[in-house]
């Protein structure tokens, strides 16, 4: 689950429907190469008040 409380998007991807989406890369771009990919608002300035979309992992139940 990737969650964002700047602009309360909430989806639930699996690993292969990230890959589908953004191709293979590391997770810390993955996270707002996601957001881009969802319409988030929020990733144009990269310092300050960026997208929050972030990994929920009790959600994804991992945690
Ligand atoms: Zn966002």
């Amino acid at each position: 689950m990737l969650v964002c409380h700047q602009c309360g998007m909430r989806r639930r991807y699996d690993a292969d429907a990230m890959q589908a989406k953004v191709g293979d890369v590391c997770l810390p771009s993955l996270r707002l190469r996601i957001a881009a990919a969802e319409g988030c608002e929020k990733i144009g300035n990269p310092y300050y008040d960026r997208c929050g979309l972030a990994y929920d992992v009790q959600a994804m139940g991992l945690g």
